[in-house]
This record gives C-alpha cells, sequence and structure tokens, in this order.
C-alpha cells in the first residue's frame, strides 16, 4: 500500500464511520401524512381528495369511529392506506372535562391495555387489518398522576412497530428516533407555505416529518385545509422537491432495515428449565410497608428469613425466577406483579443466571430493568444487592470472575443512579464452608444473609 492511499484511507475511515442515513432513491427526507379519530371528514372527503392527488397516507382510528361509515373506511382501505390504532374509548387527561369520565389519571396499565387491545381486535373484525402503529390520544403517554405516574410508552411499544405522539415540534432524526415516540407535527390550521416549509425544513436534516391532524375540509377548528393539503402534495410529489411520501409503517420498515441495528440483545437465551416462583403475602392487609425481594433461588433460600426478621414491620413479597436480565421475560414477568401491587422497598438482583449473554450484553440490558423498577413501582426505594460467589467456577456457566464483573458493572450504574448496595457477596466470599452446593447456601448461610437483607431494607422503610 502506498503512503498515498494508507493515507486516504485512513482519511476515508472515520467519515464511512459517520455515514449519514439515506432515504431511497435519493430522496432528502420522508413525510407521513397521518389522520386521527376515524372523523367523518375522512372518508367522506379524504377518499376523493387523496384519488385526485394519489397519496397513501395513515388513519389512526377507533372502532366506533369506523363502525359509523363502514362502506368508506373499507374504500380508503381498498385504496391502500394505512389504518394505525388510537384506542377504543380514546382515554385523554381529566382536565379536559369532556374526558373527566374516561381519564387517563385513573387509569391502571391493566385497563390501559385492554382498552388498545380491544381496538386492534375491532378494527381486524372490521376492516382485515391488523394495525402496526399507534397514534397517542391527545398525545399523551402517561397514566395515574403523582407520584404514582407510570408511562404506557412499554404498553404500546410491545404490541406496535411504531408509535406516534401529537403536536411535537420537528421532524424525526430516522437514524435515531424512537419508534415507540415518533414526534407528530399538527396540520390543522396549516397553510400550504408552512407545510411546505416544515418540509424543507426536514429535507435539511435529512428527516422525517409526520403531520398529525384530525378532519378534512375547509379552515375550521381541528381540520387540516383541504386545499392546502391537496398543493402541498402535489408539491412533494414533484422529484425535484427529494419528498418521499409515504405512510408511517411504510416509511418505518425502510428506516427499520436501512439504519445501525438497535441496541438490543439480538437472541434470547433461555435455560433447558425456566422457572418462576412469586409469593405475594399479606395482599388485604395495609398496615405495614410492602417489601420486594426480586431475585432467583438465591434470593428463594434466604427469603424466609428476612421475613421471619422484619415481622411487624413491614410484609414481605419475592419475586423470585431462573429468567436472566437481556431476556424480554424477565420484563414482563416483573411487570406484571408490579402492576398488582405497591411496594415501598424493592431489593432486587439479576445476575446468576443468563451465563450465555456476555457482559456487554448485561451492562447495556440492565437498565431497561431499572427503568422498569423506577416506572412500575414508582416511590419505592430500590437497594440492589450483589451477585453471591460459587464454590466452584462452571465452564461456560456461572465462575466467580464474571459474577465480580458482573457485580462491578452493576455497583457503578447503581451509584450513578443513587440505588444503595446491598454486598452480600462480600459476605459470603469469606463462608465458602456454607455452601450447600456449588451455587447455594445451607441453612447457616441463608440465615446470615437473611440478617443483612433485612437490615438494609429496614433503614429503607417509610414510618407509617
Ligand atoms: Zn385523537
Amino acid at each position: 500500500m502506498t503512503p498515498a492511499l494508507l493515507l486516504a484511507l485512513t482519511f476515508a475511515l472515520p467519515a464511512m464511520a459517520q455515514e449519514a442515513f439515506r432515504w431511497p432513491e435519493g430522496k432528502r427526507a420522508a413525510v407521513s401524512l397521518s389522520f386521527d379519530d376515524a372523523r367523518v371528514s375522512q372518508p367522506k372527503l379524504g377518499l376523493d381528495l387523496f384519488r385526485r392527488h394519489p397519496a397513501k397516507v395513515t388513519f389512526y382510528v377507533g372502532p366506533r369511529g369506523v363502525e359509523k361509515d363502514l362502506a368508506g373506511w373499507k374504500s380508503l382501505v381498498a385504496d391502500g392506506h394505512e389504518i394505525g390504532n388510537h384506542s377504543t374509548s380514546h382515554p385523554c387527561p381529566g382536565n379536559f372535562a369532556w374526558s373527566r369520565k374516561n381519564a387517563l389519571e385513573d387509569y391502571s396499565m391493566a385497563r390501559l391495555e385492554a382498552d388498545v387491545d380491544a381496538a386492534t381486535r375491532d378494527i381486524e373484525l372490521l376492516l382485515g387489518v391488523r394495525t402496526a402503529s399507534f397514534a397517542y390520544p391527545c398525545g399523551m403517554k402517561t397514566i395515574g398522576r403523582g407520584v404514582e405516574t407510570q408511562s404506557y410508552v412499554p404498553a404500546v411499544a410491545t404490541r406496535f412497530r411504531t408509535s406516534r405522539g401529537f403536536r411535537d415540534e420537528a421532524a424525526n432524526d430516522p437514524g435515531y428516533v424512537d419508534f415507540a415516540q415518533i414526534a407528530g407535527v399538527e396540520s390543522d390550521g396549516m397553510s400550504f407555505e408552512a407545510m411546505k416549509a416544515a418540509a424543507q425544513t426536514a429535507a435539511k436534516a435529512g428527516g422525517w416529518l409526520v403531520f398529525a391532524g384530525h378532519e378534512i375540509g375547509k379552515p375550521a377548528n381541528q381540520t387540516t385545509d383541504a386545499a392546502a393539503l391537496e398543493q402541498f402534495i402535489d408539491w412533494a410529489k414533484n422529484p425535484a422537491n427529494g419528498i418521499w411520501l409515504d405512510t408511517v409503517d411504510s416509511v418505518a420498515k425502510y428506516v427499520e432495515g436501512h439504519r445501525p441495528a438497535p441496541k438490543t440483545v439480538s437472541t434470547i437465551h433461555r435455560e433447558a428449565i425456566e422457572w418462576t416462583d412469586v409469593w405475594m403475602p399479606h395482599t388485604n392487609d395495609h398496615a405495614l410497608p410492602r417489601v420486594l425481594l426480586i431475585g432467583d433461588s438465591i434470593t428463594r433460600g434466604y427469603y424466609s428469613g428476612v421475613e421471619e426478621k422484619l415481622k411487624g414491620k413491614a410484609y414481605v413479597a419475592r419475586i423470585t425466577t431462573s429468567k436472566a436480565i437481556g431476556d424480554p421475560a424477565l420484563l414482563s414477568e416483573i411487570r406484571t406483579y408490579l402492576q398488582e401491587e405497591r411496594f415501598d422497598v424493592v431489593h432486587f438482583n439479576v445476575g446468576m443466571h443468563g451465563w450465555d449473554y456476555s457482559e456487554q450484553e448485561y451492562q447495556r440490558e440492565f437498565p431497561s430493568l431499572l427503568g422498569l423498577l423506577r416506572s412500575s413501582s414508582p416511590g419505592a426505594k430500590l437497594v440492589w444487592a450483589n451477585t453471591t460467589p460459587v464454590r466452584k467456577d462452571r465452564e461456560n456457566g456461572a465462575s466467580n470472575l464474571r459474577i465480580e464483573a458482573r457485580n462491578r458493572i452493576v455497583q457503578q450504574l447503581a451509584v450513578a443512579a443513587g440505588i444503595p448496595v446491598d454486598d452480600l457477596h462480600w459476605l459470603m466470599v469469606s463462608h465458602a464452608d456454607l455452601h450447600s452446593d456449588d451455587v447455594h447456601y445451607t441453612k447457616e448461610g441463608n440465615a446470615l444473609m437473611a440478617v443483612q437483607v433485612a437490615v438494609s431494607v429496614e433503614g429503607l422503610l417509610p414510618r407509617k
């Protein structure tokens, strides 16, 4: 290799590494038009408008709205428009008087999920379409109020490829945007010039602009001006302007296939036998604070000792499982139980399973567990427990080197997040004699850990 070529390559590399996301056929931006609520004007005027000025758009509907003009909606589907999900009952903040009886503040996660799932089912029954996109009613993404507020972004993220917000400010960065929170820019009341300007701004950054409107017609409240819309489509379709106009899901699929893979574990590793053991005592008692121990068979070993030590001071529950960090099932199981009960202290360890996941994956995935505990158990004090040592290293399995590496990873993350660490590893490292097998502990070993766990939890109990 000549020095000149070597030099050229050296300079070329960083540019290649940062290569920008590219739209198809040299387009400079993508624009999706979307309309919410299955308003009557959408099939009535939109059907014809999008034939005269050909464009495929996305309608976020509720099944009750579709029923008002089933034939019209079937024609929109036949024309190739996308049908998205906008929930069944359109829950919004109760601050709107019209939503007071269906207020997001009063929702549980189970109720919210049932509402969305009913829409998925009914839309499929009515129109034969399985919705892949969701639009947050009123653009709101939370349920509950105050310290009990929970995000329902994860609930829709597991159900839809994309979910769109409302009254956001700008276009989406295709190389980065979280598909569960696609920005939606309101098109109601916009002039053609304003729509064009927004698309041109998006084009400067190679963005994906998603418009969100309601009625289609003459300028009025919550109405996207039909004349502006026609002009905008004609302008966007002119190849000279470099705009790719398509539905939310079509653009999303392209983006998915053309951006660097999102940082998630690509393969799920499971053990030959997976198990979960959940124990929730005193579910009808309310006098004492509640403590939850999350862990595995080690936790199950010291659980009853902790319960005994905290008798009269707290109700102690456990979620123990073989599921590992990196397995989405770990998160969905924990989420399920946290929806049923509120805890004041959550003492957790997940580190003795999932040895098919590298430590890098462990590090990358740990924050989603932390995020789940924070969002599903609002107000709870968290304590991380370090993973205990093994008596004998196992090839491709638990080894003290790997356990220590994982403990270091979480300890750093926990300290950064202001979470205290219960160092059960330090406690047990000098008690190898208390192992009952290579991993687990004898009665004495469990009792020793129970004392330390009870002490670390007790200091965090609220005074009731
Ligand atoms: Zn709506």
